[in-house]
Parts: C-alpha cells; structure tokens; sequence
C-alpha cells in the first residue's frame, strides 16, 4: 500500500541561475562541502550565467557612464534584461552554449518585455533591498527556482529594479564590490536548509535563527576533551539524562541571546517561564511578545 499523498517524503529541490559578469568567482565555493554534495545528491542545481555573453556590440560593454554624471559606471540594463528574459523562458538548467556567446543569441525583443515564469523569484542583490535574515531565507527555499542579479560597479541601471527585479536583498548594511558574495550566501543558507543536505537529521532546525530554538541563538557546544586548558565541559552534557540536557541547553540559549542579542527576545515568543527566568539573570527589557496580538507589549 502507497503512503498517504500527505506523508510521501517532500523532495524539494532548488535550482538557482545566477547572472553575473565574473562567474568564474563561483567555483570555489561550490565545489566544497555542503554545496556540492546537494548538487551531487541533485537537491540543488546551478546554472551561471555571464552577462557578457548577452552583449551583441564589438567591444561587449556591460556598462557605461551615469546619466548626470558623478564617479564610476552603471550597468547597462539590456544586456542584463536580454540574460534574464532569454534564461527564464526556458527549461531549467539551460544555459547558452559557450560558441554562442555575442554571436548566436536567441532573438529577443528589446522593446516588450517577456512572460516570465510567475513562481520565480528574480533577486536583484542590493545593499538598498530587505536585509537577509533566516525567515527570508526559509522563504527562499520553498521556490523550485531562484533567479540571483549580481550587481558591479556603482550599482545598475534603475529600470532593472523597476521592470525586472521582483526581489531586492541585501545581506548587511556595508557595501560590497559586487554581488557575487552576496549570491553565493543565499545559495549556502538556502541549501542547508533543503532536507537531506546536511549529514544529520533536523540540523538546520536547531541552529540559531531557527524554529528549533524558537529563533533564539544556540547556546555552547562542547565535544572532547572534557577538560581543555583548564575548562571542563559542563557536567550536565555527560550526565546523560536528556530532560536535564535539553533544558540546559534552552537555558543556555535564552541567556546566549540576552547577552549577545538582546534586540531578538523583543520579538520572540517567549513563555511566561523564560520570561521569569530572564528577568532572573538580568532581563530589564518592559517590553515583551504578546502572544494575542503577536507584537511587542508592555509587561
Ligand atoms: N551604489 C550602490 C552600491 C553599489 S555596490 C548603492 O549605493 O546602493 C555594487 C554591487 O554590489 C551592487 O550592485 C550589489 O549587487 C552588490 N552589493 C553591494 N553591497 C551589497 C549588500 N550589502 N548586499 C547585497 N549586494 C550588495
């Protein structure tokens, strides 16, 4: 008999096109680890795309001075609309082949945009876009397929987030030279999280950020020696009685998070035990989650 449609294992796997001018700036990072396993294991897969390549003029200029003048260049937005339009409107994992790159491009119409898949995302990485943090990136991994924009220079052509982009995401608010590095942390948070890409089951669940621990972040971890330059490894983690551990380690964690980042536990959903034990060990914050209304009260 065939398991109920509800309880078949959900299989999700992402694949995810990057648009970029440097692709060779990828390899690294996804031959290693976690990475490339997933890809391996056909959880993920990645298509990267040169910009470059979508240029048809003799030089294949990708960008070009600001308009009103000022420092630096600016991307040029056909090059990236012709990158886009051409990728999404075909099947996943199809890429241009290398000989036709400049010369043998698909015909695209510079002037009407294209019917772009409506279930994918396209991100344009942006220090100006909404500012990553784990809910976004579970978001993120529910999709079957991630368009990723990486920007160069002074930033892109305005009519790339207006027309193009139905995402803007930033990873911190400082400034980096393009957005190759911003991609490649989408790609590893979202992947750790697909089921089946770390070795250990519930693994992503339990991290910091994350629903295991109700978002707050990990407490310490200890592996042997038991004793290393003088620091002995808590005796609760061998005593081998699993209530005892498990409520050390929620503890740990409510007083990690008061310590490092206390702006979390305003918008937690803490209990009235860890509320009390906070205030215990110093917890001065009047404000508190209110779980009817699912805001920040007064206590
Ligand atoms: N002049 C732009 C910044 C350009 S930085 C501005 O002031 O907004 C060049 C490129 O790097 C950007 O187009 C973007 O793709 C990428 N980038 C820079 N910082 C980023 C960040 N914090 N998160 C995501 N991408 C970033």
């Amino acid at each position: 008999m065939s398991l109920p449609e509800q309880q078949a294992p959900v299989a999700r796997v992402v694949h995810f096109d990057i648009f970029t001018l440097f692709p060779p700036m990828f390899s690294g990072p996804f031959a290693e680890s976690i990475i490339r396993r997933a890809q391996e294991r056909k959880l993920i897969s990645i298509s990267l795309h040169n910009i470059r390549d979508y240029t048809t003029d003799r030089h294949h200029v990708c960008d070009d001075l600001p308009y009103g003048g000022g420092g630096g260049m600016v991307m040029k937005p056909a090059p990236i609309f012709r990158a886009v339009e051409t990728v999404l409107t075909r099947p996943v994992g199809w890429t241009l082949p290398l000989e036709d790159a400049y010369v043998n491009l698909p015909a695209w119409d510079e002037q009407a945009p294209a019917a772009l898949p409506a279930d994918t995302p396209i991100i344009l990485l942006t220090p100006q876009g909404r500012q990553l943090n784990q809910t976004i990136v579970a978001e993120l991994s529910a999709y079957p397929r991630l368009a990723l924009l990486c920007g160069r220079y002074e930033g892109i052509d305005e009519r790339v987030h207006t027309q193009l982009a139905t995402d803007e995401i930033s990873i911190g608010d400082y400034v980096l030279s393009g957005g190759e590095l911003a991609a490649m942390v989408i790609v590893d948070a979202v992947t750790r999280l697909l089921p089946g890409a770390l070795g250990y089951e519930l693994g992503a669940a339990q991290d910091s950020h994350s629903p295991g621990l109700g978002g707050l972040l990990e407490g310490p971890q200890y592996t042997r020696p038991h004793l290393f330059r003088g620091e002995e490894t808590p005796a609760v983690l061998l005593s081998g009685h699993h209530a005892q551990v498990k409520r050390w380690r929620h503890e740990q964690a409510l007083l990690r998070t008061l310590l490092h980042r206390p702006d979390l536990l305003r918008h937690l959903p803490l209990s009235a035990a860890d509320q009390t034990f906070l205030q215990q060990h110093g917890w001065l914050a009047d404000i508190h989650y209110d779980p009817v209304s699912k805001q920040p009260g007064q206590l």
